[in-house]
C-alpha cells in the first residue's frame, strides 16, 4: 500500500495532467538553474584569477625585471668611474648609476606599497612605459628580497658617493696614487659584490613570482576542468532522470487511454466483451476518465444484460416485474408506478408499483380514461421537477415531486412510468441522474414490451373467435391439459355446458346471414353474462357454445343452465321490421364426476344436449350414464 502511494506520487499518478507538466518544466528548470549556477560561478572564479595574474602577478615580474636591468646598468656606469679619462664623462656616469638607482628604488618601493612604474630611456631620459603595480602581499618575499635589495641599493649609493670625490680628484691630479687606486679597486669590487646580492635577491623573487603565476595557472585550469566535469555529470543525470520519468509517466498516462481506446474500437466493430475493466490506479484525469469509461461499459452492459434478459421472459408481466426490480434495487427508487395504457379501451391499468395496500398518489379517473393522464396523453415527459402542479391527476404534489415517462412505441403510448421523490429529498440532480438511468433500461424494453403485447394480441386473435369475442375451439384444445392438471390437483368439479341454438337456420333463412351473425353475438353475450369471469365460454361450433363452468358446486350447472334458457327464451332481438325471440337448448354434463377424460365429458354433454333436441328443444337436460349405449367413443 505505501509502496504503491510512494510509486504513484514518484509518477506523479495522482496530479492533474496540468500540474504533471508543472513539475516536469520546474524540473527542467531546477537542473538548468544548477548548470546556471556552477557555470556562473566558474567565470566569475576564473575572472577574477585571471585578473590577478594580469593585473597583479605580471607587472610585479615585469616590475622586477626592469629593476635587475636597472641595476645591471647602474654597475656599468660604476666601473666606468674607474675611467679617468675626462671629468664630463665621469660625472654623467656617476649622474646615471644615481638615477638608475633611483629608479630601483621606485620599483622596489612599488613592489611593496604598489605604485606607478614609469620606464625612462637611459639615453634620452623620455618615457619608454608606465603600468600600475601592486604590493606584492607576501611577507616572506616582502622580507627577504624587497627590503634586502632596498637596503643593497642605500650602501651602493654610499659606494658611488664615495668613489666619484676620489676618481674626480685623480684627474684633477691627472694621476691615482697607489692608496687611491686601491680604494677605487676596492670600492668596485665591493659595489659589483652587493649589486649581485641584489640581483640574485630580485631573480629569486621573479622565480617566486613566476611560481604564483604557474599557481594561478593552475586554478584557473583546475575550475575550467572541474566546471566542465560538474556540467556534463548534471546534464547526464537531468536527461537520464527525465527520460526515465518521462517514459513511466507517459506509459500511466497512456496505458490507459490506450486500453479505452482499444475498448471503443472492439465496441465500433461490435466484438466486445462489455464485463471488461480498465484498471483504475490514479486520481487524475486519466483515472477519471478510466472510471466514467468503467461506469459507462457498466451501464451498458447492465442494459444489454437487461434487454436479453427480458427479450427471453415469457410473458409481459414479467417484463414489467424485472423492469420494476431493476428501478428499485439498482437504482434504488422508492416510489414508482408502472402503468400499461390500452388506447383502444381508452383505460390504464397498474401493472407493478411500490404502493402497496396504501392509496395511490395518482387519481383513479386516470384508469377508466386514460387520456387523463398528461403523460400519456401528449407523450412527453411530465414533470413537477420543472412545474411544479404541472398534473392535476397528481394527488400529492404537497409533499412530492413526480415525473412521468411515456413509453412510446408504434406511435402510441404504450405505458407510463410515475416516479415519486419526497420533497425533502433536495439533490434534485441526483434525482434527475436515476431517472435518465431509469429512461435507458424503459427505452430498452419499449420494443420488448411492443413486441410481447403484439404476440398477445396475436395469440389472442387465435385463439378467439372473430364474430363473438369467445375463445374458440383451438384454444380449448391448447389449454385443455392445463386445466384437467389444475382440476385434478385442485380436486375440483368442472361443469360442461353445451348449448345449441334450435331452428336456428331459420334465421339465415328468413333475415339473411348478417341477421344470423347478429343473433350470434347476441346469444354470446347473454351466456357470457350469466356466468362468471373465472368460467370459459367456448364457440365450439356455428351455432353451438361450450361453457365450462369452473370450480363448480353440486347442481349448480343445471341452475346455470337453466339460467341461459330462460334468458335466452326472453331475449328480443330487434332486426329491421321484426323481432326475434329464439331458444336454446342445453346438454350437461360433469368433469370428472361423470367420467376421467375431459373430451369424453364434452361428448356427454353433447349427447344430453340431442336429447333436449329430442325431447322438444328449449330445455336443459343433465346427461345421464343410460343415455349412452353405444361405447364407439
Ligand atoms: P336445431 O339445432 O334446432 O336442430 O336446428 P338448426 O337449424 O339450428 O340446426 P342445424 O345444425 O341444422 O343448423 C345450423 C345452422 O347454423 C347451419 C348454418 O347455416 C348456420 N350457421 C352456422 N354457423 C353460422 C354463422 O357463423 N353464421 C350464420 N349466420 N349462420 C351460421
Ligand atoms: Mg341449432
Ligand atoms: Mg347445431
Amino acid at each position: 500500500m505505501i509502496s504503491r502511494r510512494l510509486k504513484n506520487l514518484i509518477l506523479l499518478k495522482d496530479f492533474p495532467i496540468r500540474q504533471k507538466l508543472l513539475f516536469f518544466a520546474i524540473g527542467g528548470l531546477w537542473w538548468l538553474l544548477i548548470i546556471s549556477i556552477v557555470s556562473i560561478g566558474a567565470i566569475t572564479y576564473v575572472k577574477h584569477l585571471s585578473k590577478r595574474l594580469t593585473d597583479e602577478v605580471s607587472p610585479q615580474i615585469q616590475t622586477v625585471q626592469k629593476a635587475i636591468i636597472k641595476l645591471r646598468g647602474a654597475n656599468v656606469s660604476v666601473h666606468n668611474l674607474a675611467i679617468y679619462r675626462d671629468e664630463n664623462f665621469l660625472k654623467a656616469n656617476a649622474k646615471r648609476a644615481d638615477t638608475l638607482l633611483n629608479q630601483v628604488n621606485a620599483y622596489l618601493h612599488a613592489l611593496l606599497e604598489g605604485g606607478e612604474i614609469k620606464d625612462y630611456s637611459d639615453l634620452t631620459g623620455e618615457l619608454i612605459e608606465e603600468f600600475g603595480v601592486a604590493p606584492v602581499k607576501d611577507r616572506e618575499a616582502t622580507e627577504n628580497y624587497i627590503k634586502g635589495a632596498l637596503e643593497n641599493n642605500k650602501r651602493l649609493r654610499s659606494i658611488i658617493d664615495e668613489l666619484t670625490p676620489v676618481s674626480l680628484n685623480a684627474i684633477k691630479n691627472g694621476r691615482l696614487s697607489e692608496g687611491e687606486e686601491e680604494f677605487i679597486r676596492n670600492g668596485i669590487d665591493k659595489y659589483d659584490l652587493i649589486t649581485m646580492r641584489s640581483v640574485t635577491s630580485l631573480s629569486k623573487l621573479t622565480s617566486y613570482l613566476s611560481v604564483s603565476q604557474k599557481g594561478y595557472v593552475r586554478r584557473i585550469n583546475s575550475v575550467i576542468y572541474a566546471t566542465t566535469l560538474i556540467v556534463v555529470i548534471v546534464v547526464v543525470i537531468a536527461i537520464t532522470l527525465l527520460f526515465i520519468t518521462n517514459y513511466f509517466v507517459t506509459a500511466s498516462m497512456t496505458r490507459p487511454i490506450r486500453a479505452i481506446t482499444e475498448q471503443i474500437k472492439d465496441l465500433s466493430e461490435g466484438e466486445i466483451d462489455l464485463s471488461r475493466q480498465i484498471t483504475v490506479d490514479s486520481k487524475d484525469e486519466i483515472g477519471e476518465l478510466s472510471t466514467n469509461f468503467n461506469l459507462l461499459m457498466h451501464t451498458i452492459h447492465d442494459i444489454n444484460n437487461f434487454k436479453k434478459v427480458i427479450e427471453e421472459d415469457d410473458e409481459l408481466e414479467d417484463v414489467y416485474h424485472r423492469i420494476a426490480k431493476v428501478l428499485r434495487e439498482d437504482l434504488k427508487i422508492d416510489d414508482f408506478i408502472i402503468y400499461e395504457v390500452s388506447n383502444s379501451k381508452n383505460i390504464m391499468r397498474i401493472v407493478e408499483t411500490t404502493f402497496k395496500g396504501e392509496e395511490m398518489p395518482c387519481s383513479k379517473e386516470i384508469l377508466i380514461n386514460c387520456s387523463l393522464c398528461r403523460s400519456n396523453k401528449t407523450g412527453h415527459i411530465i414533470s413537477s421537477l420543472t412545474y411544479p402542479h404541472i398534473c392535476k391527476q397528481f394527488l400529492r404534489s404537497e409533499g412530492f415531486y413526480h415525473t412521468c415517462i411515456p413509453m412510446i412505441s408504434g406511435g402510441g403510448t404504450g405505458g407510463v412510468v410515475l416516479f415519486m421523490f419526497d420533497k425533502d429529498n433536495r439533490d434534485i440532480e441526483a434525482i434527475n441522474k436515476r431517472i435518465m438511468r431509469a429512461q435507458q433500461y424503459i427505452k430498452e424494453a419499449i420494443p420488448v414490451i411492443e413486441a410481447k403485447r403484439l404476440t398477445g394480441v396475436l395469440r389472442e386473435s387465435s385463439v378467439k373467435d372473430q364474430l363473438t369475442g369467445l375463445y374458440n375451439r383451438r384454444f380449448l384444445e391448447e389449454y385443455v391439459d392445463t386445466l384437467v392438471a389444475r382440476i385434478t390437483r385442485k380436486n375440483e368439479l368442472l361443469g360442461l355446458l353445451m348449448c345449441d341454438l334450435d331452428f336456428f337456420k331459420e334465421i339465415n333463412d328468413r333475415f339473411g346471414h348478417d341477421v344470423g351473425d347478429a343473433v350470434l353475438k347476441e346469444t354470446a353475450n347473454i351466456i357470457s353474462k350469466n356466468t362468471r369471469a373465472s368460467d370459459l365460454v367456448v364457440r365450439f361450433g356455428g351455432e353451438e357454445f361450450l361453457v365450462i363452468l369452473v370450480d363448480e358446486k353440486g347442481n349448480e350447472a343445471i341452475d346455470v343452465a337453466e339460467r341461459i334458457r330462460q334468458s335466452v327464451e326472453g331475449h328480443r332481438i330487434r332486426v329491421s321490421g321484426a323481432i326475434i325471440q329464439k331458444t336454446i337448448s342445453i346438454g350437461v354434463s360433469e368433469f370428472p364426476a361423470d367420467t376421467q377424460n375431459f373430451w369424453e365429458a364434452i361428448k356427454y354433454a353433447d349427447i344430453a344436449l340431442y336429447k333436449a333436441k329430442e325431447s322438444g328443444r328449449n330445455r336443459v337436460v343433465r346427461f345421464k350414464k343410460e343415455m349412452w349405449t353405444e361405447k364407439e367413443y
